[in-house]
């Protein structure tokens, strides 16, 4: 494209005043035309994260009230923490069937209804936040993911990410493959398939049990999330290394879903607002695990109480290796699966390829 047609068309995307985000559920067809401003809505919004889960469950809160500031009063809704109205587990049935217009979570929480649902949140040595971002705000991500959703009667917006998790906690030393062997970890998703096929045994453990079986030896090792939760569960008092990479989960991405019925039949500045409004989560979550995560790790380093140890390139290669034939199986399971699994590769090695020109050198400096 030439500049004056840039122009030309940068003028042309100013004047719609449409959406900074390229919208996927025709938002630019339509207008403000008899705009409602008297209506008001009341929405529930139940989420998977116990009551006043830090950053996720605070994220939701924020949510809650910034609709509130926008939509000037317009539109109140009320947080749900797991348990409080329903199993964390259940919130996608409840969004899908409408008995809450919304929920928050984590889209590979619904791999038993979409396997491809995983490529969503994050696949072992999968991409970061920001490239995810990329992924779904300018690649096909955010249209395959309402594509999937739609059968469920559900519309998703990203709405915050981990970013890069670590490894996790173990009481065994892992120097080479040979030591995962027999050993049982917590870890949930395609990240337990990965360690089965290195000999290992992954153990469900819900949050509140993985505490007491890493330290009555239930379990050898677990993950969790990155330095500020994992200094909040305690792990640094029990466990004897703090391992990193978290080459299973790089950039986990956090979703508000909503009933797509509910959704469709909103003024069209509330849904603008509720779109906005997941961008602004995403950006907050981000840079609040950021943040967090630095000022945690050195708490941990600072106390002393565990060792932090890399794994190994060639643990990490093998690691990969086991992860390119568990996603060549998920893509397998159904030709949706594939079809995202395709969208997601490819742009994986794409942005990776630019990362190797720009963030991989500068973070060597
Ligand atoms: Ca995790």
């Amino acid at each position: 494209m030439n500049r004056k047609s840039f122009i030309k068309k940068a003028a042309m995307v100013a004047a719609t005043g449409g959406l900074l985000l390229p919208s996927c559920t025709g938002h630019k067809e339509k207008t403000n035309e008899g705009l409602d401003l008297s209506t008001r809505y009341k929405w529930k919004m139940v989420t998977t994260w116990p009551p006043n889960f830090p950053v996720l469950g605070e994220a939701c809160q924020l949510f809650a009230e910034w609709v509130n500031q926008m939509s000037a009063g317009q539109m109140t809704i009320k947080v749900y923490g797991a348990g409080e109205l329903i199993p964390a587990l259940e919130v996608f049935d409840a969004v899908s069937s409408g008995a809450s217009e919304m929920g928050n979570g984590a889209a590979y929480y619904w791999a038993g209804k979409a396997p491809s649902a995983q490529f969503f949140t994050a696949v072992p040595f999968g991409m970061n936040a920001q490239q995810m971002n990329a992924w779904i705000y300018r690649g096909d991500g955010m249209k395959l993911w309402h594509t999937l959703y739609k059968n469920f009667g559900l519309l998703p917006f990203p709405a915050g990410n981990t970013t890069m998790q670590m490894a996790g906690w173990f009481n065994k030393e892992i120097n080479s493959m040979d030591d995962f062997k027999g050993l049982k970890m917590r870890i949930p998703g395609l990240g337990g398939k990965v360690l089965a096929k290195a000999g290992g045994t992954a153990v469900l453990s819900s949050g509140n049990e993985i505490y007491s079986n890493l330290e009555r030896g239930v379990i050898d090792a677990t993950e969790w999330i990155g330095p500020y939760h994992d200094y909040i569960m305690g792990f640094h008092k029990i466990a004897k290394y703090y391992y990193s990479p978290g080459w299973h989960e790089p950039g986990s991405v956090l979703e508000n879903i909503f009933n797509l019925k509910a959704f469709s039949e909103l003024p069209y500045h509330l849904q603008v607002i509720l779109e906005t409004a997941s961008a602004r989560m995403n950006i907050w979550v981000i840079s609040e695990f950021e943040a967090k995560n630095n000022e945690y790790l050195q708490k941990i380093l600072a106390e002393k109480q565990v060792e932090i140890r890399q794994f190994s390139p060639e643990i990490l290669a093998t690691l990969k290796k086991h992860t390119n034939d568990v996603l060549s199986e998920l893509a397998e399971s159904d030709p949706f699966a594939k079809e995202v699994y395709t969208s997601f590769t490819n742009f994986a090695s794409g942005i990776r390829n630019w990362a190797s020109y720009s963030e991989k050198l500068y973070h060597e400096l």
